[in-house]
């Protein structure tokens, strides 16, 4: 049986991973499982999948959860701290599916215990690429991406030698405000900005769509990941959101991986990889579907795409600040505080705030420096969010 643990269960991500293990309960010895407010959701998987621990990012929520898992045997517990040491047990197979920089500490933990880490969690790679990377490399571990564009790209580099590729496309749908007047992005609403045209996912990474944030994020995975240049990273926007990413070889051959809009593909691939086995997907018939259309992507709607430049030619921990910053914007987005295109705003400004001048922006990256950049990025970003909001 393998052991596996699953890092932000409760959400989008880790109820698609929940979806793939619960077809084969007898194939999986369930450790963990984390979630933070959804106890029902997280004990009611606990349960059904007899996880040996349950863990509630929210202190206060431990009785809620001890409560819900009565007579079950589960073993419950609460925090950080205890979703960070839920890491260190030993799993062959870890889903990392937290949102945001709170997944960077437990994906550490599970490489340094030398497991296979099923990365979703973006944000670990851009606040701390190298940090991670490294820690793998040193623990004989493994990181298989699980970004729906980066399982792509992964594919289509699978058996070819890294020196021949000469560029990586990677697609965006544009999200909800794609085809929009620009002078109409300042009055979008949350509503308008949480609906994806293609894709069922969490909250955030879905108004993170429609501002190109994912896909600014989603660059800087990409030069983490696969060690490219920043020029060699292209965008293109593909509004079907069937061809996820494409790789050019120096011989002007393209490599696209084309599939559903279903995030089990990504996560199914990195279960059984370096099989591939058969996956609960849709089949595209692609004689329906007639045709995919693409366009360059246009700046000045997405300025995120910009600033991901920026922050690839800084390097150190400019990634660390920018998607500190880009949480800070997106609360603020959520609480009514900032315009939708003030996000990218936010993130700027923070940006020029702390700029390499600052010591501990071109300090070593270790976690506790991360750590202290995204607090000092997400101070200043409230600053500037309560500048704008007053
Ligand atoms: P989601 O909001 O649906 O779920 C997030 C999970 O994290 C939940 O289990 C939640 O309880 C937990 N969580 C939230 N805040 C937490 C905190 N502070 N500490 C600990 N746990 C916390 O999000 P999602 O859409 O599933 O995305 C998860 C990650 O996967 C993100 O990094 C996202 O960018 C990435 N991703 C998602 C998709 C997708 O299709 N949803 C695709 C590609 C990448
Ligand atoms: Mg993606």
């Amino acid at each position: 049986m393998r052991r596996v643990s699953i890092f932000g269960a409760t959400g989008s991500i880790g109820q698609n991973t929940i979806d793939l293990i619960a077809r084969a309960p007898d194939a999986y010895d369930v450790v963990a499982l984390t979630g933070a407010g959804n106890i029902a959701q997280l004990a009611a998987d606990a349960r059904r999948l007899n996880a040996a621990l349950a863990v509630t990012a929210h202190d206060h929520l431990l009785d809620d959860l001890r409560a819900a898992l009565e007579g079950s045997g589960v073993e419950a517990a609460a925090g950080q701290d205890a979703i960070r040491e839920a890491a260190t047990r030993p799993a062959d197979w870890v889903m990392s599916a937290i949102v945001g920089a709170a997944g960077l500490a437990p994906g550490l933990e599970a490489l340094k215990q030398g497991a296979t880490l099923a990365l979703a969690n973006k944000e670990s790679l851009v606040c701390a690429g190298k940090l991670m990377l490294a820690t793998a490399q040193e623990n004989d571990a493994r990181i298989l991406p699980v970004d729906s564009e980066h399982s792509a790209i992964f594919q289509a580099l699978i058996g070819e030698d890294m020196a021949a590729v000469e560029r990586i496309i990677i697609t965006a749908s544009g999200g909800a405000f794609r085809d929009w007047p620009l002078d109409k992005l300042a009055h979008a609403t949350l509503e308008e900005a949480s609906c994806h045209p293609n894709w069922d996912m969490g909250q955030r990474i879905t108004i993170d769509s429609a501002s190109m944030f994912n896909k600014a994020m989603e660059v800087i995975e990409t030069r983490e990941f696969f060690g490219v240049d920043p020029d060699q990273i292209e965008v293109l926007v593909h509004p079907q959101s069937m061809i996820h990413a494409l790789v050019g070889f120096r011989d002007g051959a393209l490599m696209a991986h084309i599939g559903p809009a279903d995030m089990r593909h990504a996560i199914g691939f990195a279960l059984h990889h370096p099989d591939r086995q058969h996956l609960p997907v849709e089949r595209l018939d692609l004689a329906q579907i007639g045709s995919f259309e693409f366009r360059a992507p246009d700046e000045a709607r997405w300025p995120a795409l910009r600033l991901a430049r920026e922050v690839m030619a800084r390097g150190g921990m400019a990634g660390a600040v920018f998607n500190a910053a880009k949480e800070s914007a997106l609360d603020g987005f959520i609480e009514g505080k900032l315009l939708f295109p003030q996000m990218a705003e936010v993130v700027e400004d923070t940006m020029s705030q702390l700029n390499s001048d600052n010591g501990l922006i071109d300090a070593t990256m270790t976690l506790d420096n991360v750590a202290q950049v995204d607090h000092l990025a997400r101070q200043t970003a409230k600053a500037v969010i309560e500048n704008k909001a007053g």
